[in-house]
């Protein structure tokens, strides 16, 4: 079976979709690591849709109900509704210890989930559509993820520091970044908890100039570990019912 992915980010560069698309595939892989990955169709918005103005820097979160909001929100719950998976990236914008006090991760969870939730289970005008009972929407809503490191994406992609130091060298050699690099990769728990790290740490060499290439080498094992943001994401879509089948992972995988 294929399992079919929407992917959306907050960011709208270029190397955006081919980063999630590395760091989707490295999850998937955890979970199973002997997949296909030819079974695995990870799919970006399609051009034009009005749904990327709402992604742009988390405009979603905004409470008035605009045009690209209303769009966003219909295009996830069309997927939903097709059986496919839906991941959205955005930062929590805070470190992993305070993650509770994250304003994304908290309008994702109730506001966001809520209103694509409503959309599967209220009527339309369209009187084809049938409105889904409580356990159809439960099973549809359980293919719905958030990909939210903290403090950023950079986090993860810090965590390949053959790489980082590579890039960081390209431009420079200084040696506090080649000590923070050297810090990160003795304890992976550590980049989880830095605050803003692409602008505050490497903004002078690295930044995120390398995401496409750094998550293409991100130690996702290792990462997992530590059992931070990138566990806790793997983890979520372990849990998903929907996703296990799609992947055929059985029981004793769980
Ligand atoms: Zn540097």
């Amino acid at each position: 079976m294929t399992a079919r992915f929407l992917l959306l980010s907050e960011d709208s560069g270029k190397q955006a979709q081919p980063t999630i698309r590395s760091l989707m595939t490295a999850a998937a892989k955890l979970l199973k690591p002997n997949l296909d990955t030819r079974l695995l169709e990870l799919r970006p918005l399609a051009e034009g849709d009005l749904a990327a103005n709402a992604l742009r820097a988390n405009a979603w979160k905004q409470r008035r109900l605009s045009p690209e909001k209303a769009a966003l929100i219909r295009t996830i719950a069309n997927e939903l509704e097709q059986r496919r998976f839906v991941v959205l990236h955005f930062d929590s914008d805070t470190t992993w210890s305070k993650r509770r006090t994250s304003e994304n991760r908290i309008k994702f969870a109730n506001q966001l989930r809520a209103d694509v939730r409503l959309t599967l289970t209220t009527p339309r005008a369209n009187p084809k559509f049938v409105p889904l009972s409580t356990e159809a929407a439960d099973e549809r809503m359980s293919r719905f993820f958030a990909m939210s490191p903290c403090y950023s994406i950079e986090a993860w992609l810090y965590q390949a520091n053959d790489a980082l130091r590579s890039f960081c060298r390209e431009r420079h050699e200084k040696r506090t970044h080649l000590v923070l690099i050297e810090r990160w990769k003795s304890d992976r728990a550590l980049l989880d908890e830095v605050d803003r790290p692409k602008d505050d740490e490497f903004s002078d060499c690295v930044g995120d100039r390398h995401n496409a290439e750094l998550a293409a080498a991100f130690p996702a094992a290792e990462v997992f570990a530590v059992e931070k943001s990138w566990h806790e994401f793997v983890e979520v879509l372990r849990q998903s019912g929907p996703l296990r089948a799609a992947l055929g992972l059985d029981d004793t995988s769980f």
